[in-house]
């Protein structure tokens, strides 16, 4: 039998997400939970897959299968598809595996045309609702199907209401609206130089070839991008029999979620429209009111909600973030899917949903997104800074935390600012699916309209950032780049603040704090802790930075870049003493003074850690970053240092290299100069000693050679590294046990991983400098083309970001089975930025690492990440 494409919703359920998307699946599931659902049927994700596999067409066979659905859902609800007199019209709907809110489009009371509306009218008695439910049609197939620029659809509207006098929609009568839709069809005409299409038939297929299309619009790949959805996966089509919120006073339509998506309290929290239809709740046109009125405009209908929604929710296990809409009194369910919800939300319900007995503790630790934990660990308002400020105006508090920042007005100017390392706040009408970049640079979103539930607000939400919808008061000047509100005038560049967690706006910045952490996040990261297998540690250089890393959970400390020690106070001056010498006595008298700074903070390190592990790195960067590099600069330290100009001058010059991230750095330092080597390890070796004697600590350093790809350039700095620090050990008259390791960042290392692992206890993976090397690409250029990239679909994510399995992760894969094929004991870890990221800690557990380190703040990401990935190995 051939492959089917197209399953009607009584033929499916809610496993079969991956081929019906989640939509579809959840409204089969729904059906067959008994719940009052629109009929219809959904094309499979496979179809879309299909689409792009020839050329970008939907094949005959589909078309039959379509066909013969629809006949179906004629039979299903004794309406004819194309009818003049009483038509079925649908609604045509994507809907992929994952759930990407307003990425892709939806056309509404599809089905219609001149004629149909005409008997529409009549059958329904009700022709204002007709011609709103056509021009309605008309203004999204332009848009979604062909593209046309909404704006203009939506002045013709306005203008049609300004010339009658009208604030609202509703006042529109249906001769108006029959106006507005002749409009439409001549604004289509003029924009596609034919008649807006009347055979529905057409309109159907055109609109479901739109929905495939959709999958690779532009905003589609940057919101897989951000959220690791690969492009191969595809959309499914859901055909859906209408149902009519826009009947008059006794129809609405409203969202709602099961829990609140900001704080996770439990209780219904919603919004609705009366007389409105499909995505006014959420565009803002109108302001929606709170679902607890529903209960006097239609007590049956809100008694009826209530109880489905709950009902839902057990059945889910899961918060649910509902549509629905009401036809003359009548309630259906247009959609229900797990919320989303911010990272506070997210683990308050985790942990009620446990101490309510819906689910498991393992089942609780999967519907928290790992990286939704930042947002708990990121700044907060400082309370007294706080108080002191003067509020400017108030909304809705739409996505909680707290932002300060410039004003920017449109989602380009955002992005440009941020590139120049500005915090922004982007100040909008509304926000659409369009300035999805310009709010992924925002630290704080604030907009004239829209409620709880505008796409700002879900969107915001999604990001962690800080959001507050719906400021009427705000009045915008576009062409002036300018904002007032609560009689300032605020202008592009300029400082302000928003509070997301209150909806109060202010017009200064204010100064932030640190978080503090909630009891929840305390047992649900033990809950982790009892799951995952991978440790945990984290990246960090200062005493301080250790601190951090432990309270949030870091078993170890991974990756201490011993270099960032020496920029600090007069440190820098005796490292700049050091490059300039011209013996190896000169440059071992300045070691010598260094040695002091580096045993103290290595000393407070381990104090921090209290027995935990720590990996240093032995000097890595070229020595040319110590230097100035401006003519004047390089003057004024030859006198600081008191040696000419010329002489500071030709140090400079011979540090010069064409490929510094090629050159003269990582163990080749130490190759050249072994002393330096020494006095790290002197510094490493004393401070655990004196440590050890004086706290009573047991301590293991574990000295990393970096940059590494040939063993025998290994072995010859550990040499070093080994005598000096056997000969300290010896002197101190106690027992010390230490490692020595490497970092495998240069693919010949990973090639060679066997014979590297013979000079090596363990090895770090610096997946940062590997994935450079690996792709060829420079890691600080490379964000300059990426951008072509993404778009043009050579690479869905940033491989910086997000490991390379395929090819970067098949090194590391393959040199640890090398490594330990030698030495079956190896310790591995990773310590490039990929040591944070929840898909690439995934990797690490499934190729057998010991640890993953990252930033401190990403500690419970990567803890939470790796719990994951051993119960999505269940
Ligand atoms: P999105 O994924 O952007 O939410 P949806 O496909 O859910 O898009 O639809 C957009 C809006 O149209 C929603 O408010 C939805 O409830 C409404 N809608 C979709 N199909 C129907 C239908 N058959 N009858 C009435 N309203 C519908
Ligand atoms: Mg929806
Ligand atoms: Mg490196």
């Amino acid at each position: 039998m051939s492959k089917k494409f197209v399953y009607m919703f009584s033929e499916a359920d809610a496993s079969m997400k991956n081929l019906l998307g989640g939509k579809g699946a959840n409204l089969a599931e729904m059906t067959k939970l008994g719940l009052p659902i629109p009929q219809g049927f959904t094309i499979s994700t496979e179809a879309c897959t299909k689409y792009y596999e020839d050329g970008e067409l939907v094949n005959d066979a589909i078309k039959a299968e379509v066909e013969n659905s629809l006949e179906q859902l004629e039979a299903l609800t004794g309406k004819k598809f194309g009818d003049n007199s009483e038509p079925l019209l649908v609604s045509v709907r994507s809907g992929g595996r994952a759930s990407m809110p307003g990425m892709m489009d939806t056309v509404l009371n599809l089905g219609l045309n001149d004629v149909a509306v005409e008997g529409f009218a009549t059958k329904t008695g009700n022709p204002r609702f007709a011609y709103d439910s056509y021009r309605r049609f008309i203004q999204m197939f332009s848009d979604v199907v062909k593209g046309l620029p909404k704006s203009q659809f939506e002045r013709v509207l306005d203008d049609i209401k300004e010339t009658k006098g009208f604030e609202s929609d509703l006042e529109l009568s249906a001769d108006d609206l029959k106006e507005v839709a002749e409009a439409f069809k001549a604004l289509y005409v003029k924009h596609e130089g034919s008649e807006f299409p009347q055979d529905p038939r057409t309109q159907l297929m055109d609109a479901v070839e739109a929905v495939f299309g959709s999958w690779n619009n532009e905003r589609a790949i940057i919101y897989r991008r951000m959220n690791d959805i690969p492009g191969s996966w595809g959309t499914a089509v859901n055909v859906q029999a209408m149902v009519f919120g826009n009947m008059g006073d006794t129809s609405g339509t409203g969202v709602a979620f099961t829990r609140d998506p900001s704080t996770g309290e439990k209780g219904i929290y919603g919004e609705y429209l009366l007389n409105a239809q499909g995505e006014d709740v959420v565009a803002g046109i109108r302001t929606p009111e709170p679902i607890s009125r529903l209960e006097n405009d239609m007590p049956e209908a809100y008694a009826e909600f209530m109880r489905l929604a709950i009902e839902l929710e057990n059945h889910y296990k899961d918060m649910q973030d509902m549509e629905f809409t009401i036809e003359d009194k009548k309630l259906y369910f247009l959609q229900t899917r797990n919320g989303k919800r911010t990272a506070q939300a997210a683990l308050k319900i985790a942990v009620d949903l446990v101490d309510e007995g819906l689910c498991t503790k393992e089942e609780a630790l999967m519907k928290v997104d790992p990286k939704q934990l930042d947002q708990l660990l990121h700044p907060m308002f400082d309370v007294e800074a706080l108080a002191a400020a003067k509020i400017y105006g108030s909304a809705l508090p739409a996505s909680p935390g707290a932002a300060t920042g410039q004003v920017y007005f449109n989602a380009d100017d955002a992005v440009e600012a941020k590139k120049r390392g500005e915090a922004v706040i982007l100040v909008r009408l509304e926000t659409s699916p369009e300035d999805i970049e310009g709010m992924d640079a925002a630290q704080g979103i604030l907009t004239v309209r829209g409620g709880m539930t505008s796409h700002a607000a879900v969107v915001a939400r999604g990001m962690g950032t800080c959001c507050v919808s719906g400021c009427g008061e705000l009045k915008i000047d576009d062409s002036a780049k300018t904002f007032t509100l609560g009689g300032k005038t605020v202008a592009e560049g300029e400082f302000m603040s928003l509070d997301g967690s209150a909806g109060n706006i202010y017009l200064e910045s204010i100064k932030t704090v640190d978080p503090e952490i909630s009891g929840d996040f305390g047992r649900f990261m033990g809950w982790a802790d009892e799951v995952r297998t991978l440790k945990v540690r984290a990246n960090a250089d200062s005493p301080k930075d250790v601190q951090n890393a432990v309270e949030y959970g870091a078993e170890g400390v991974g990756l201490c870049r011993t270099e960032h020690m020496f920029f600090e106070g007069e440190r820098i001056s005796k490292m700049r003493q050091m490059i300039v010498a011209k013996t190896v006595a000169e440059r071992e008298a300045a070691l010598e003074e260094l040695i002091p700074y580096q045993k103290a903070d290595f000393k407070g390190m381990y104090i921090a850690l209290d027995g935990k592990p720590m990996t240093v790195r032995l000097l890595d960067p070229p020595l040319h970053e110590f230097l100035p590099h401006s003519v004047e600069d390089i003057k004024e330290l030859a006198v600081e240092m008191g040696i000419t100009y010329e002489e500071l001058q030709a140090t400079v010059d011979s540090l010069h290299e064409f490929n510094p991230m090629l050159g003269h750095r990582g163990c080749r330092l130490a190759v050249t100069y072994p002393e330096i080597a020494v006095m790290q390890t002197r510094a490493i070796i004393e401070a655990a000693i004196e440590v050890t004697k004086e706290n009573g600590l047991k301590i293991v350093p574990e000295i990393m050679i970096p940059l590494a790809g040939e063993v025998k350039e290994l072995a010859y700095v550990k040499k070093f590294v080994v005598e000096t620090a056997d000969r300290i050990i010896a002197e101190s008259g106690i027992e010390l046990e230490y490692m020595v390791g490497t970092m495998i960042e240069i693919p010949r290392a990973a090639l060679t991983a066997d014979a590297i692992a013979t000079e090596a206890e363990f090895f770090s993976f610096g997946t940062n400098d590997l994935t450079q090397m690996t792709f060829g690409y420079s890691r600080d250029d490379a964000g300059a083309f990426l951008d072509d990239y993404y778009k043009k679909s050579i690479l869905e994510s940033d491989p910086f970001a997000r490991l390379d399995q395929t090819g970067v992760g098949q090194l590391v894969q393959m040199a640890c089975e090398k490594g330990r094929s030698v030495k079956p004991g190896l310790k591995l870890g990773i310590c490039g930025e990929h040591g944070g990221d929840p898909s690439s800690i995934e990797f690490c557990h499934n190729i057998g690492l010991d640890y993953v380190s990252c930033s401190p703040f990403r500690v419970p990401i990567a803890r939470l990440a790796a719990a994951q990935a051993v119960l999505n190995n269940k």
